[in-house]
């Protein structure tokens, strides 16, 4: 018996360096004593007052089938969130809820991809964005950041990858790389996709994690709101991860789109899970910059552990919960100093090489680990860099 060519198509040739990820689990497994400095997750647990909206919603009732694109008032309440964020005048009309944002992640690229097309994305890049494209049946094709541009892309790279393509996906605030996009290059990419008539698919999951701005949606640029797609998700804004709620903003003619592949596919997100995100957003910005604060702390420890460091280099970070650390002058690999900290300081980290060529010599910490011991963690990641240089 054969399984369809599409999965083995969306797998791709598969990233390095993710046996680091599941040794260390394998090491916690068996009892060792393991600092975890991998996964992108919220250190804290959803918050007792929006579990509490959530299971009131349950226990009213809200337990049926739903409406498909989500509900209404939520759907209003993003439409104005987008609208106050961004300056762009946005509709209930052009918001589907989706379960999380890597669902809206993978809607885009079914509604705006076909087989013969290739969609572009920038390296180094958030792992699952290759074989999200790839789901499509079209060609995932990368465009490089340079360490050296500090991870910027360029517009002039994104033109020279466009022959065929049809839809660029960015993500700024940027996973792995902790990188903002500047001004200068969300215009480049902005003019990139209007000179190549691409589509614009804008990953904002993290913009309430901004410590040095601005941060601006490339919707709001002249003529893009149009052409661009704006993902969203209270995963990392509200520490709900679990509950699989985000959204894709998009004109009407995209989200009706994404509406029939909806009515195919999920059939909605459970109405409770709606209405906590509802009681959630209306919280404000006062409750979400609560929910950052940790990871902005952590970012100047990095900066201050790592300042003055002649070994280990540190990409400016200025939003997201992820430092990207510079290892080359210690000689090895992303992948080779990450197994070799692994065994010998008992730290589990990235290797840059699981994000993308550009992140090779590189090592991308989660800064998802309590104040106190992620500064000693890394005070013996330097001291190791440094011995290993020296
Ligand atoms: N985009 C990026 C860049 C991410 O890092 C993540 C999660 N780590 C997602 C999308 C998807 O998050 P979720 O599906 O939990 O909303």
């Amino acid at each position: 018996m054969e399984l369809a060519a599409r999965v083995a198509h969306m797998r791709g040739t598969g990233g390095n360096g993710w046996g680091i990820l599941y040794r260390a689990r394998a090491m916690i497994a068996a009892g060792e004593q393991v600092v975890m400095l991998t996964i992108g997750e919220p250190d804290v647990r959803t918050d007792p007052a929006i579990l509490a909206a959530m299971a009131q919603s349950a226990a009213n009732g809200h337990t049926g089938y739903t409406d498909i694109p989500g509900i209404p008032a939520l759907r209003a309440e993003i439409a104005a969130r987008v609208t106050a964020r961004t300056g762009v005048e946005t509709r209930a009309e052009n918001v589907l809820v989706t379960p999380g944002g890597q669902a809206a992640l993978y809607t885009a690229h079914q509604v705006l991809l076909d087989p013969g097309h290739a969609g572009l994305y920038i390296s180094p890049f958030y792992p699952t964005y290759p074989g999200t494209i790839r789901a499509s049946g079209a060609e995932a094709r990368a465009v490089e950041a340079r360490a050296e541009a500090g991870f910027q892309p360029a517009k002039a790279d994104i033109l020279a990858a466009s022959a065929g393509a049809r839809t660029l996906l960015i993500n700024s605030p940027n996973n792995p790389t902790g990188v903002i996009y500047t001004p200068d290059t969300i215009a480049g990419i902005a003019g990139a996709c209007t000179e190549a008539d691409l589509w614009l698919i804008s990953d904002e999951v993290y913009e309430t994690q901004v410590w040095e701005g601005p941060a601006i949606s490339p919707r709001s640029l002249p003529g893009m709101a149009e052409r661009t797609v704006v993902l969203g998700s209270l995963s990392k804004s509200h520490a709900m991860t679990g509950s699989r709620i985000g959204w894709m903003v998009a004109p009407e003619a995209v989200i009706d789109a994404a509406h029939e592949l909806a009515i195919n596919t999920t059939y909605g997100v459970p109405g409770f899970i709606q209405d906590a995100a509802l009681f959630a957003l209306r919280r404000g910005a006062g409750f979400e910059a609560a929910v950052a604060a940790p990871f902005g702390r952590r970012r100047d420890i990095v900066r201050d552990v790592m300042a003055g460091s002649p070994v280990v280099g540190l990409t400016h970070p200025a939003g997201a919960m992820y430092a990207m650390l510079d290892i080359r002058r210690t000689g090895l690999s992303g992948e080779a100093f990450a197994a070799r900290l692994l065994d010998e300081e008992k730290i589990a980290v990235m290797p840059g090489e699981s994000f993308g060529a550009p992140a090779a010599g590189h090592l991308r910490i989660a800064l998802t680990l309590e104040d106190g011991a992620l500064e000693a963690a890394l005070l013996r990641l330097r001291a190791f860099a440094e011995a290993l240089a020296g």
